[in-house]
């Protein structure tokens, strides 16, 4: 096999191109991809058998909780079809069967060191090479070194006081015994109500005279109904394999299921009952919490679906004190791993089961007859058992990566890189540990798919990359900074659009004391996560540097620049093959905007909406005012809504009314200004000082504080904004205390960078621009359509300009905001990163707005306050 315990040779030639840590389903395929690329390898494992996760849990009730049908390899259609599951669910045994069915059939035990722990991994730059010991005194060199090691596969320490003391038998259900434990009469322990606890509590209950669960936090859990093998399922499969499985690697968890097209929103009470139950009625992880699409981002929707949950527990729980125990409420539903269960809840009706909850009796300590807890007044109660079981979960996604002494360039160890939380590139890779490569490393979606899926995906990807190097003469790869750090970036804005950063779980790292809080997995998608690793590889490994006898080459870049939001909805934009608006006629386009407008979330409840008119430049225009829930007076915000000066309304503007209002505590006066190109140049900018005048005198009728107005506007409405703000200024009145401009116009007169750079592709294009400017029929050079060019911007008030990376007109807001601040009006500018012309404004439909849209708050509130 090349390797030696007594081999004391220089780090020079590498025994194998790759050593492989772990034999569960990923170092396997793994081992077997790379051999029939021909490269040698050898894989190192601490068990004394294959299976991983399969190997070592084995108490009873383990099983899958994605169908065993999804849960498999799917890269040889000749192992599926030797293959056949017996139950919906598999059992341990049976997977674990599987994985050593699967090294048998491909002959894989020969390249497989069992009962050998990796203990250092050590890079040289000189041989580019590492050096890697093991426990058995074994030095393995290999050009490339990937690990293998599992994500769930370190148990994390009881964390108990006094747990050393106790007298009786301690099972961990992570190392459970392989000849299995009979706890027939005996008392027992479980301490954790994760899926491992959920899936045993029912069968140790069914052995034990007396079982009492220690429950710190309770999860949710939904029925698998188990079973044989999904029929449907089944038959799809059968009928044309291929589409099955892809549908399963282009799909967001790995598992080919229809998408809800729905937020909870959209469906009326009846029809989310109806959608719930038959969720309920489905049961596994994909039924009741994937009815509707937005349960993971809208706090509203969670909820509506918890409480559908919650209800279902009290149901079936008899006791109603141990019902409301059971029933999580400190975090939103799926935020923490969802637990598929067979009779969990009905164990606690069991008269020898009882539930303690350690939130109102926290474990005082262990002592050597079992559980101390004490109550409220101090008060101990022990509790007797002659058996622990700990289902207390593990060090997951970075413990099996740092507990293996790594160093990397220049003698930096993962474990330190890493102290803040890790920083991958992709989940595959990491800055400063060339020819390192990691399975579902953090940053990838790994515990939030369907694993086989994703071992799969980055089993091929890894191969591939070999592959390719060697093909180009490179023998050393490393992601670069510049990669890694946009990698980590998008990772963590995916996370932040969702309630996922909101549960202490395992997913933050929040279970093991001091590991540092950072959500660990890619929530993007298995889809998007395919997508990407895809395009690294067809832009020629963006992001990496490669190196070796033909020479170096890198290609440094990010490849996810967009928010992940805002990327999702043009890639459904894209899909929908939607006309341009510039085809259209102006009549045609306010239509088209009309009913996309139907169709999207209505924006947060305010205290009072009121439609009227006011008087225009030429004739009475409508205005739509939003007042506050709180009492009055208020400040005033008038608003002028988007559109190029040919399109938009009250109307369109109103989910963004809505939210200024409701944040900032002003009354939001917004205005209809004339369009174009009916009504040309300067009627829009005309009508807006007349507006901006009438609002300031009627200040009082309206509900407002006198001297306490805000101009505000997006795009075109923006353009109006400053106009009538310089107006105001140059006539000596109405007062304006701020501006909030939004991705302005601001000169028509010649092209900015960002017009070209963002010419198409982000719904606001270039073209469409034109067409603006052709039916506004503006001239340009005049300060009434291209506000920069006033003569001079000093004296304005102050202003909060915001604009977005990905948008042509950024160049021109970030133009105006500089000039102000050069003409010295107090200006603060904010070029939104990841966003387009049009997300900043999108209320509940892009969540990464919604800080920006704080911030927007924050600045007029100051406005207000002086
Ligand atoms: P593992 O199976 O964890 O294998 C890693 C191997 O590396 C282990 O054998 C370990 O001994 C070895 N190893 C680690 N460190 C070292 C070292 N330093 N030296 C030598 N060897 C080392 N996922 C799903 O998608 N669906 C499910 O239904 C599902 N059910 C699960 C149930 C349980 C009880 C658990 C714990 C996890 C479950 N998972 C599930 C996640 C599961 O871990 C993955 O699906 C998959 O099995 C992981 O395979 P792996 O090869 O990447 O890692
Ligand atoms: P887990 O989800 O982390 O659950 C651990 C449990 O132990 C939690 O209830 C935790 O409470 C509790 N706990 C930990 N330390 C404790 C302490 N010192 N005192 C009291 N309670 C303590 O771990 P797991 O159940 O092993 O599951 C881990 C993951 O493995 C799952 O989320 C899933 O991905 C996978 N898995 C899947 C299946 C399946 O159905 N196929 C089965 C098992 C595991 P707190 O929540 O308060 O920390």
């Amino acid at each position: 096999m090349g390797y030696d315990a007594n081999d004391t040779r220089p780090e020079a030639e590498p025994d194998v191109d790759v050593v492989v840590v772990g034999a569960g389903m990923a170092g396997l395929y793994m081992l077997h991809l790379l051999r029939q690329r021909d490269m040698s390898a050898v894989v190192l494992e601490a068990a004394d058998d294959v299976g991983g996760t399969w190997y070592w849990n084995r108490y009873p009730g383990a099983r899958c909780d994605v169908q065993s049908i999804d849960y498999q390899y799917s890269f040889d259609a000749e192992l599926e079809a030797d293959w056949e599951w017996s139950e919906k669910y598999a059992t341990q045994p049976e997977i674990l069967r599987y994985l050593q069915h699967v090294a048998d059939r491909y002959d894989l035990r020969p390249d497989i060191r069992f009962e050998t722990r990796v203990e250092s991994a050590v890079w040289s730059d000189d041989t580019s090479t590492w050096t890697i010991a093991t426990d058995t005194g074994d030095r393995v060199i290999a050009r490339h070194y990937v690990m293998a090691t599992g994500c769930l596969s370190v148990p994390k320490a009881a964390e108990i006081e006094g747990a050393d003391r106790f007298g009786g038998d301690v099972y961990f259900t992570s190392r459970w015994p392989h000849d299995g434990v009979d706890f027939t009469g005996q008392r027992v322990a479980v301490i954790g109500t994760g899926s491992s606890g959920i899936q045993s509590i029912p069968l140790i209950a069914k052995e034990a005279s007396q079982l009492t669960v220690f429950q710190r936090t309770p999860n949710f859990s939904v029925p698998a109904y188990n079973g044989p093998s999904d029929a449907e399922r089944a038959a799809a499969l059968a009928a044309d394999r291929d589409t099955y499985r892809d549908a399963a690697r282009w799909s967001r968890v790995g598992v080919p299921i229809e998408p809800a097209e729905r937020g909870v929103w959209q469906a009326n009470e009846a029809e989310r009952q109806a959608a719930l139950d038959e969720g309920w009625a489905d049961g596994g992880l994909f039924g009741v919490t994937r009815q509707f699409n937005d349960v993971i981002i809208n706090p509203e929707s969670n909820r509506i679906v918890a409480d559908y949950v919650r209800d279902k527990i009290r149901a079936q729980v008899d006791d109603p004190a141990t019902a409301e125990s059971l029933c999580p409420t400190s975090y939103p539903i799926t935020s923490k791993r969802l637990c598929v269960d067979t009779d969990y809840y009905v164990t606690y009706n069991q008269p020898h089961v009882r539930l303690i909850d350690l939130r109102e009796t926290p474990i005082e300590t262990m002592t050597e007859a079992g559980v101390d807890v004490r109550d409220a007044e101090g008060s101990i109660e022990s509790h007797e058992v002659d058996a622990v079981v700990y289902a207390t979960g593990f060090d997951a996604m970075t413990g099996a990566l740092v507990s293996v002494d790594i160093a990397g360039r220049d003698g930096v160890t993962l474990a330190d890189k890493w102290a803040d939380g890790p920083e991958t590139y992709l989940g595959l890779t990491t800055v400063g540990f060339p020819n390192l490569f990691m399975i579902t490393g953090p940053g990838s979606p790994s515990v939030l798919s369907n694993m086989a899926v994703s071992i799969e995906q980055h089993v091929e990807w890894i191969a591939d990359c070999l592959t390719d190097l060697r093909a180009s003469g490179h023998d050393v790869i490393e992601p670069t900074v510049t990669a890694e750090a946009g990698w980590v970036q998008h990772v963590n804005d995916c996370a932040d659009i969702t309630l996922f950063p909101q549960a202490n779980s395992w997913y933050m790292g929040a279970n093991v004391p001091g590991k540092p809080r950072v959500f660990l997995p890619y929530v993007g998608g298995v889809d998007t996560y395919r997508a990407v690793c895809d395009e690294v590889v067809e832009r020629d490994y963006l992001g990496f540097r490669r190196a070796g006898p033909s020479g170096d080459v890198e290609h440094d870049g990010v490849v996810k620049r967009l928010q992940p939001d805002v990327s999702g909805l043009l890639q459904v934009m894209a899909d929908l093959e939607l006309p341009t608006i510039e085809s259209m006629t102006p009549t045609d386009a306010r239509a088209f905007m009309e009913i996309t407008a139907a169709q999207r979330p209505p924006g947060p409840d305010v205290g009072e909406v009121a439609d009227a008119t006011l008087p225009g430049a030429d004739g009475d225009l409508d205005y739509r005012l939003y007042r506050p829930g709180t009492q009055g007076p208020h400040p005033i915000v008038a608003y002028f809504h988007g559109g190029g000066w040919v399109l938009g309304s009250c109307e369109s503007d109103d989910p963004f009314c809505r939210d200024l209002c409701d944040r900032i505590g002003a009354i939001v006066v917004s205005v209809d200004y004339r369009h174009a190109p009916e009504h040309p140049y300067p009627a829009a900018a005309d009508d807006a000082s007349a507006a901006l005048q009438w609002i300031a005198d009627h200040t009082i009728e309206l509900g407002g504080v006198p001297g306490q107005l805000v101009v505000a506007g997006w795009s075109a409405g923006a353009n109006v904004a400053t106009v009538a703000a310089q107006r105001a200024r140059d006539a000596g009145g109405p007062v304006i205390v701020g501006q909030l401009l939004v991705t302005p116009v601001t000169d028509g007169s010649r092209e900015y960078p960002s017009m070209n750079e963002n010419a198409e592709g982000y719904v606001l294009t270039k073209s469409l621009m034109d067409w603006f400017w052709d039916h506004y029929d503006a001239d340009r050079s005049s300060p009434s359509a291209s506000p920069l060019l006033a003569d001079s911007l000093a004296d304005l008030p102050p202003a909060a300009v915001f604009t977005s990376e990905f948008d042509p007109l950024r160049d021109e807001g970030a133009a105006y905001a500089a000039a102000l601040a050069a003409a010295g009006v107090p200006t603060d500018y904010h070029e939104c990163r990841g966003h387009i012309h049009t997300s900043l404004t999108a209320v509940d439909v892009i969540i990464s707005g919604a800080p920006i849209r704080a911030a927007m708050a924050e600045h007029v509130q100051k406005f207000f306050a002086g």
